[in-house]
């Protein structure tokens, strides 16, 4: 890498990443968090009902506009900041063979690791069955509710539903390679973006170093300004978390979160066990101290608790794993920003673990046939996943057509979604971390 591009880039980084922490942004969300549920049910028809519930919805709307803009910028960024990093992690890589080495030995921990996720959040959904505590007036509030409806993106729903359903397993397999580019980001097929961008960055490592330059600089360049964009959004996440809680809660009431609780209980300590089998795998392969391995990489995952984002909190992982742990950057550089797209065992973990409790609110019992279908698809649903604030219920609605759970079900956990998509993200980070120092272990240094 170009001496000077590679000191610009970590000097805005670092950059970027001092302005972040600095704030306590945890400790703002989190306050933003409490305070918007707070004055939610103040106002909300179905709490204290401080004013007419008309000017209370159009209070929600109004407090809800950080938010919308906060979402709207890390998605901006969120395709040219993966594609850079992918390219940029490949190229600086610059071996074929040992990206072939390295490829394979990913791919199969990524997926056992997803595995182990799923079947944790199988095993705890059925010792405390969520679904069967709940009360069905509760259901039928939250089902009717347009306005829980109308916050999940239909539009997005429909249009992923209708692309996974018609498709043969053939036509599935041969999708993975992005005909149309351009589709492809229209799309936010980020499976599609994730191949497209590893052929370009294998193509790159073929070429002399003088044709490489030119879109090497750019995915510099790309890098930087998504990142100084990034850390704008991060400046509005404390009133984002705000408003959209306090709308979701002025909408829905304490519905919103009263008969979810147990199911939220569930999903947090699912999270828990993997960071716990992290830990685990920390210990025994790369052999640090667990509290070590916590330390080292606390402040990214304050970073991914704050911004809900595995892709943009993908930098300062990447950073987090050259200065803190040590990890070469040869595997730092390609095991996060694949990890950040495709490694998402809390993602997973949530996935299964909201469709289990749904099948059990709506009476659904599956076999064991369906429940390796259900694995299967959840393996394959979180790696589709993009690492986007909000995107995991989204995909979770094309896992529950699958197995017959009306897709509105998933108006029912909408109000703690934000809550548990921190959550979530936190561990999917903690993942692609572990991962880094599996591989250093697994793949020695022999460039
Ligand atoms: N927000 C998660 C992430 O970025 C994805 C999800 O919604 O589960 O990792």
């Amino acid at each position: 890498m170009n001496k000077k591009s590679e000191s610009i880039r970590s000097k805005s980084l670092t950059r970027a990443s001092r302005s972040i922490l600095s704030r306590h942004l945890w400790a703002q969300i989190l306050v933003g968090l409490v305070s918007g549920v707070c004055l939610g049910y103040s106002l909300s028809p179905h709490g204290y009902a401080l004013v007419d519930w008309e000017v209370a919805f159009s209070i929600g709307e109004w407090l809800s506009l950080p938010g919308i803009i906060f979402l709207g910028l890390i998605q901006m960024v969120i395709i040219p900041l993966v594609i850079c990093s992918i390219i940029l992690g490949i190229v600086e890589t610059a071996s074929i063979d040992f990206l072939r080495r390295m490829g394979l030995r990913v791919i199969v921990y990524f997926i056992l690791t997803t595995t182990i996720s799923i079947l944790i959040g199988v095993c705890l959904v059925n010792i405390i069955k969520p679904g069967l505590h709940i009360d069905t007036g509760v259901i039928k509030a939250a089902l009717e509710s347009d306005a829980a409806a109308s916050r999940i993106n239909i539009d997005d729903f429909d249009e992923m539903k209708e692309a996974v359903d018609n498709l043969t397993v053939p036509q599935r397999v041969a999708n993975v390679i992005p005909a149309n580019l351009a589709r492809a980001s229209l799309d936010k097929n980020m499976l599609q973006i994730v191949v497209a961008s590893v052929l370009i960055g294998i193509a790159m490592l073929t070429m002399s170093p003088t044709h490489q330059k030119p879109l090497r600089d750019l995915c510099v360049s790309g890098q930087v300004i998504t990142m100084q964009i990034i850390s704008w959004a991060m400046r509005l996440a404390p009133y984002a978390v705000f408003g959209l809680l306090a709308n979701i809660t002025i909408k829905l009431g304490p519905e919103a979160f009263a008969g979810v609780g147990l199911y939220m209980l569930t999903v947090l300590l699912g999270l828990a066990c993997m960071v716990f089998v992290y830990l685990f795998i920390v210990v025994l392969v790369s052999q640090r101290m667990p509290l070590e391995f916590l330390r080292s990489i606390r402040e990214v995952q304050l970073l991914a608790f704050s911004t809900s984002s595995s892709a943009s909190t993908m930098p300062f992982s990447i950073k987090a794993a050259e200065e803190n742990l040590n990890i070469r950057p040869d595997i730092s550089r390609l095991v996060i920003p694949l990890g950040a797209t495709v490694n998402m065992d809390g993602t997973a973990m949530y996935q299964v673990v909201a469709a289990l409790f749904l099948c059990q609110i709506f009476g659904i019992e599956l076999g064991s046939y369906d429940l390796t279908l259900l694995i299967v698809t959840t393996v394959g649903a979180s790696i589709g996943t993009p690492g986007t604030p909000g995107v995991g219920i989204v995909v979770l609605a094309s896992i529950l057509s699958g197995i017959g759970v009306p897709p509105e079900g998933t108006a029912l956990i909408l109000g703690v979604d934000r809550i548990l998509d921190m959550c979530r993200t936190t561990v999917n980070v903690t993942g692609d971390l572990t991962a880094t120092t599996v591989m250093q272990r697994w793949l020695p240094e022999d460039k």
